[in-house]
């Protein structure tokens, strides 16, 4: 998500002094690659409607575009030589500038003399060649985060300037460019952040496309379409090797060498799982938002998960892990995981809505209500995905 935070800077004397003549060369500038426009259409326009001889005329070059006033600039730093004190990024926004204005105002010409063509009701005025002191602001399109250090801002071709820093730019944020602006009371730095912890979602986003998970009793997940993720034979086997790991341990005496040796195993047999695990996590995560644009979970709530959920299975240990893995790739996909309230999913019929009591032991699923039976896990699945969906709908209409 994109956001801009502006700050006071205090240039030097002669810091300012850069920027006013950078203002003003950019300003002449402008003026001369608009007025190029306006001539050419102004010469083309007659010559096609009134005078086909004045096509013969050498004036009638190209047609001034962005592209060739922009290679014009480098004809231009030849014959002006002071033109090369402005950072090249920097004066290549002056074409960028001319083309958007002419062009929104050519839009609504041409919108004006179609007899009932207004398209949204706006009329563009003839662009107007700029006063001086009325081009204020300039850009780089292009900066490096690490050129903003604490109150100094290295503004190329200008030079390091103290900033009134008010706010400190949060770490999350990247500075995509960097606008110095001239207003009555002093000079003025604008930042086009980039949030990277709140990213857009991607334009294609389909809300319905959405699945619900749950932790499975014996498989690591079971989704709302009744798919079954299996964690790994290996992993299951060395969670298994690890409780027996950590038996032995208790059984040798303390502060002997066979011990410390046993402790050290242990130590490494964690650190494999940890990494099959976190291996694990990632391949699941990626399957699922590969497929799906919106994956409910239940809210973690570790304590009331200890309780319950935590002892169901190998497969509690990491979900935690897991649900963030997940969260942090559909963030940066710009897809979605919502968390929705646990309170009796696995009880809810998930076509009725009645409460079935069950055990853990009672594998399945029966509504004495509805008659809808089936497994447990999907069906508490298809409760989160029920809860995702409501709760997605809430998310998507405040915002
Ligand atoms: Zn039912």
């Amino acid at each position: 998500m994109r956001t801009s935070y502006q700050y006071k800077i205090k240039p030097t004397k002669e810091q300012a002094q850069k920027i006013d003549k950078t203002l003003e060369m950019l300003r002449y500038q402008y003026n001369y690659l608009l007025a190029q426009r306006f001539d050419w259409y102004e010469q083309n326009r007659s010559s096609i409607d009134r005078c086909p001889l004045i096509c013969h005329l050498p004036e009638l070059k190209d047609q001034p575009n962005y592209y060739n006033q922009k290679a014009s600039l480098t004809q231009l730093k030849i014959d002006r030589p002071w033109y090369k004190e402005i950072h090249s990024q920097v004066l290549q926004e002056v074409p960028k500038k001319v083309e958007i204005t002419f062009n929104r105002w050519l839009k609504g010409f041409r919108r004006e003399r179609q007899p009932n063509g207004d398209a949204n009701g706006k009329k563009s005025g003839r662009p107007r060649f700029k006063g001086k002191g009325q081009y204020k602001t300039f850009t780089y399109p292009q900066f490096n985060r690490h050129h903003f250090v604490n109150d100094k801002i290295t503004l190329s071709k200008i030079g390091d300037v103290k900033v009134i820093v008010h706010r400190q730019i949060p770490d999350a944020f990247d500075i995509k460019t960097v606008s110095v602006t001239k207003k009555a009371d002093g000079y003025y730095v604008s930042l086009s952040l980039d949030d990277k912890t709140i990213p857009g979602i991607k334009p294609d986003f389909n809300p319905d496309n959405i699945v619900g998970i749950d932790v499975g009793l014996i498989d690591f997940i079971v989704t709302s379409d009744n798919k079954r993720i299996v964690a790994p034979k290996f992993l299951r086997k060395a969670e298994r090797k690890l409780k027996s790991a950590q038996r032995r341990i208790s059984r040798r005496k303390k502060g002997s060498s066979r011990r410390k040796k046993a402790i050290k195993k242990l130590a490494i047999q964690h650190q494999k799982i940890a990494d099959t695990r976190k291996d694990f996590h990632f391949k699941t995560a990626n399957a699922l938002l590969k497929k799906y644009d919106v994956v409910a979970v239940e809210k973690l709530n570790i304590k009331g998960l200890a309780k319950t959920k935590l002892s169901k299975s190998i497969n509690d240990a990491g979900w935690g892990q897991f649900v963030s893995i997940l969260s942090n790739k559909a963030e940066n996909a710009g897809l979605k995981v919502i968390s929705i309230n646990p309170n009796g999913t696995s009880l809810e019929c998930s076509s009725c809505g009645h409460k079935v009591k069950k055990p853990l032991s009672q594998r399945m699923h029966n509504c004495p209500v509805c008659h809808t039976s089936l497994c447990r896990d999907l069906n508490a699945a298809i409760n989160i995905k029920n809860r995702g969906a409501h709760g997605l709908k809430a998310q998507l209409m405040s915002s």
